[in-house]
């Protein structure tokens, strides 16, 4: 058999990092055995459905490289064949029309809760024998029995079905809902392994039973532990709930972003970084963890500065420079720039604002407290060394820095510190004997003569 899974979105809001994982997962579990990943937009609720949602959902899978193997499937083109279904599984004795009025539920839930009863309906409607009048609901007959099944995460689940209530699969205007829906859509679809949240571990039990009814074959189901935040509360904008492209301007890099997400709850041994070969051999939806996952954007930062140090100097170039020329790659030493500054740098974004250092005059705060007389000094006199030293690599400049501050008999941060300031306008920059180097002999002059004006 083929596996087949798929990642079936609301497109009701972006890509955030808890959806991301799911299609992640979805999408390796599939291509680790030479299956197909599928997408299928559920977008039945037209209020709350926009096609923004649709596009950027498409867009971010496509920067993560998380593409699907057949067209995408747009749930709201199936309704004929979801309400034609549910009318064979009344015809069949499956389900059955319902016409309680709103106030007459209303009325049961209230008894249900005075009598410390879980609200539910009833069934009362079930042997009513109602045919479809305009305005009755369809309700879905619950067999009296229990489901089972074996998730592939969290491992042996038994429900009593007494626990569920026969819920309505069409609406009073003939429209179907969403789990009847989800049910049908998978069995067309043919997905062998639906990877889904636990928050819909209820839809899933209601589906299995929908799919048995209709004589289906049952999927496997594997339902994902939550990512929360760092303090274990629902992500929100600051810590994760950031739609995916939002990652893609601050300068994240996809393979650093997908090799955190995959390890939010997945491990394999200690393994930290993994190339895309390396999870496709190595996946296994057993080895993820059933108990929550936290995010957390230091370690976030981490992935991307280790992928960005390991990064070539031209791919970081071209990263910075994809959709909208930032930086003009013919600037000096550009290639050598980002050598230095990949190295401390958590984005790209962080990159192409240090090339500025480089490539643009430093604004000198002329109050500022490292512009006194004695490095002003100290400055001058350095220039009138470093104007004849001849060096050809950052290591000829380190040996003349060092023998410098020897012989002046200082410490390195009484020429460091002021230095880098003179020559960035900024106190946290790369090394000095980096910074002239990339800067340049008579760029560096001037800026070091300027700060001792
Ligand atoms: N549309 C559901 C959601 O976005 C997904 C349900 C599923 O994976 O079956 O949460």
């Amino acid at each position: 058999m083929t596996e087949r899974t798929r990642f079936a979105p609301s497109p009701t809001g972006h890509l955030h990092i808890g959806g991301a994982r799911t299609a992640l997962f979805s999408w390796l579990f599939a291509r680790s055995k030479g299956g197909k990943f599928l997408l299928r937009f559920e977008d039945t609720d037209v209020e709350r459905s926009k096609d923004e949602f649709k596009y950027s959902i498409l867009k971010s899978l496509e920067w993560l490289n998380l593409v699907p193997d057949e067209e995408p499937i747009y749930q709201s083109r199936n309704l004929e064949r979801h309400k034609s279904t549910a009318l064979s599984l009344f015809e069949q004795g499956a389900a059955y029309y319902c016409d309680c009025s709103i106030e007459e539920l209303e009325e049961l839930r209230a008894v249900q809760i005075k009598n410390k009863q879980k609200p539910m309906y009833d069934g009362r409607s079930r042997d009513k024998n109602l045919e479809y009048e305009g305005k009755n609901v369809l309700r879905y007959k619950m067999p009296a029995v229990s489901t089972s099944f074996k998730d592939l995460i969290l491992g042996d689940i038994t429900v009593d079905n007494k626990e569920l209530d026969d819920f309505i699969i069409l609406r009073a205007d003939g429209t179907p809902t969403y789990n009847f829906c989800a049910a049908v859509d998978d069995l067309d679809m043919k997905i062998s392994t639906v990877i889904r949240g636990d928050d819909h571990l209820t839809n899933t039990i209601k589906q299995l039973n929908i799919v048995k009814s209709l004589n289906g074959n049952i999927p496997s189901y594997a339902h994902l532990p939550m990512v929360l935040s760092e303090s274990g509360k629902r992500l929100s904008k600051r810590d994760g709930a950031l739609d995916i492209m939002d990652y893609k301007s601050e300068g994240y890099l996809s393979e650093a972003l997908l090799n955190y997400i995959v390890r939010l709850g997945w491990s394999k041994d200690e393994i930290e970084k993994f190339t895309m070969d390396e999870l496709l051999s190595y996946f296994d939806l057993t080895d993820i963890n059933s108990s929550a996952s936290k995010f957390s954007q230091q370690l976030l930062d981490w992935y991307n500065n280790e992928y960005l140090k390991n990064s070539s100097n031209k791919y970081i170039l071209e990263k910075i420079n994809e959709g909208n020329q930032k930086i003009d790659p013919a600037t000096p030493k550009i290639l050598e720039i980002i050598e230095v500054l990949k190295k401390g740098a958590k984005t790209l974004v962080e990159i192409e604002q240090s090339i500025l250092m480089f490539t643009e005059k430093p604004n000198i705060d002329a109050d500022h407290e490292l512009k006194n007389q004695e490095n002003r000094e100290l400055l001058l006199d350095f220039i009138s060394q470093f104007r004849e030293v001849d060096y050809s690599n950052i290591e000829d400049l380190n040996i003349f820095i060092k023998a410098y501050i020897k012989a002046k008999e200082i410490k390195f941060p009484q020429l460091g510190k002021p230095m880098r300031y003179a020559l960035t306008g900024k106190s946290n920059a790369p090394s000095i004997g980096e910074l002239l180097f990339l800067i340049g002999k008579e760029d560096s002059l001037v800026r070091l003569e300027n700060f001792t004006k």
